[in-house]
């Protein structure tokens, strides 16, 4: 079991988890109810963390990671159904889950 990605938003750390199920790669998530709500400050070991469980599995999982956080420099979209902003690394939006058109 490797770690492949942690970050402090537990949403962006789901977001990675849903990617890699996706593509075939078993994972599991640790602290995934350790952080607190949004604006807390929260200790960098607490924050959710996404493992591979197949070792052979990291190089792919850490490169389909890296692309989605090259996504989160882009802008972000604003849903059509409740407006919200959302980052540009969610597939789907984060508040109703409506998927953008396109
Ligand atoms: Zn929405």
């Amino acid at each position: 079991m490797k770690l492949v990605y942690t970050h402090e938003n537990t949403a962006i750390v789901q977001n990675a988890k849903n990617l890699l199920e996706n593509n075939g790669i078993k994972v599991i998530l640790k602290n995934e109810f350790a952080s607190g709500g949004a604006g807390d400050l929260v200790p960098a070991e607490t924050w959710p963390e996404v493992y591979v469980l197949n070792k052979h599995d990291y190089t792919r999982a850490v490169e389909l990671v890296s692309a989605l956080s090259n996504k989160a420099n882009e802008p972000d979209w604003f849903c059509e159904s409740c407006k919200e902003p959302n980052g540009a690394m969610f597939e789907s939006c984060w508040n109703c889950q409506a998927v953008p058109v396109s």
